[in-house]
């Protein structure tokens, strides 16, 4: 069997599975998900897995934090030498084709969840009992090259393997699909780390250095305690934070910040701003209007803001979301959806009009 294999927070496999089925059929590449709730990663399998693969570009994922692309599968290894059968899969995969990868990194990980976690000691000293004989037998670069694909080794289990591989272009950068934040002494909260991730993963190199500048006008609605208005801050912003709960004082004597307690859902800027962000805990489809008419009226240049999603069809929800966020906007939207690795039951939008 030929497929993809995905991870993704745990719990949220229906979500990724149902996404998987709904985005593959519109792309006209039906097939079926496998996944087991709690387990961390959904494989999904069809016809024309490399059409599919190509069809599901990563970045328009919402569910996943990662995409591999699956080379074999590997149970009931012999616990003694896990490394021979899997050259021998990738010779079996790709010896004596006219363009044998050679591959620029390998990562050895294993599913975000309780059963793989404990093993991550073993990914670890497999990597280095591995990397070696990659080398030696051709398959692995000398030095770390990120413009080749990677090679990824994904322990299921003590006996149980999946190789796979993704392409550096159309994947996340970071091993598991995690990019490590560590969470700064002066952040009013943890949640500064979602906005810090979104900035990370949805915007690109170009669009940080051009989107985020000192002076630029920011509104952050639900802002309290302030996480959110801090990252904005430390970009050089100066914040409009609107919140009937209190912010942390630090925020208030920067000069950076104004504090109104107002209403988020009511309240509208004197002026346009560059960005407006959301953090509100509220229903999705109320958030999603409210950021439509913001951009429907121009009040903001572009927009990041949180869809809590605590209901049990939850890729419904979020399909219903955005569909109605885009219908109500008026126009034509440039839309990055996804659950961050910060994210809990929620996902993170980042959106402005398209460009003309
Ligand atoms: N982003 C914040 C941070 O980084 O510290 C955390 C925000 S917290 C998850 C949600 C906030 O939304 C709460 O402080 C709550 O008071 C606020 N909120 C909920 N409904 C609101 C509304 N209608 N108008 C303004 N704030 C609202």
């Amino acid at each position: 069997v030929d497929g993809l294999l995905l991870y993704c927070r745990a719990g949220f496999e229906p979500e990724l599975a149902a996404e998987l089925v709904d985005r593959a059929a519109d792309a006209g590449h039906p097939g079926y998900a496998r996944t087991q709730r709690g387990d961390g990663y959904v494989s999904f399998f069809c016809d024309r897995p490399d059409a599919l693969d190509r069809a599901l570009p990563f970045d328009r994922l919402i569910f996943a934090r990662q995409k591999l692309r699956i080379v074999k599968d590997l149970p009931g290894l012999d616990p003694q030498d896990r490394a021979t059968p899997l050259l021998a899969a990738l010779e079996s995969a790709y010896g004596g084709q006219p363009d044998v990868p050679v591959f620029g990194e390998l990562w050895t990980e294993h599913p975000d969840s309780d059963t793989g976690k404990p093993l991550a000691g073993l990914a670890r000293g497999f990597a280095n009992a591995l990397r070696p004989l990659l080398r030696k037998s051709g398959w692995l670069t000398a030095q770390p090259d990120p413009g080749r694909p990677r090679l990824h080794v994904v322990l299921l289990g003590g006996t149980h393997l999946v190789l796979a591989t993704s392409d550096p272009a159309d994947s996340a950068p970071w091993p598991m699909g995690i990019p490590r934040l560590r969470m700064h002494a002066d952040a009013p909260s943890r949640s500064a780390l979602k906005l810090e991730e979104a900035l990370l993963t949805l915007l690109d190199d170009d669009e940080r250095a051009k989107l985020l500048r000192d002076n630029m006008q920011a509104a952050d609605l639900g802002a309290a305690p302030g996480g959110w208005t801090w990252v904005l801050m430390r970009h050089g912003m100066k914040v409009t934070a609107v919140d009937n709960g209190p912010l942390r004082q630090a925020l208030l004597d920067s000069g950076r910040v104004d504090h109104l307690r107002a209403d988020g859902f009511s309240w509208q800027p004197p002026r346009t701003l560059d960005w407006m962000v959301c953090d509100m805990v509220e229903q999705p489809r109320r958030v999603a209007d409210r950021m439509a008419t913001w951009l429907r009226e121009g009040w903001c240049r572009q927009t990041v803001f949180n869809l809590k999603l605590p209901m049990k069809k939850r890729w419904e929800e979020t399909r219903i979301c955005l569909e109605g966020f885009e219908q109500a906007a008026h126009r034509t939207l440039e839309i990055r959806a996804r659950q961050l690795y910060h994210d809990r039951e929620e996902i993170t939008v980042f959106a402005r009009p398209a460009a003309r």
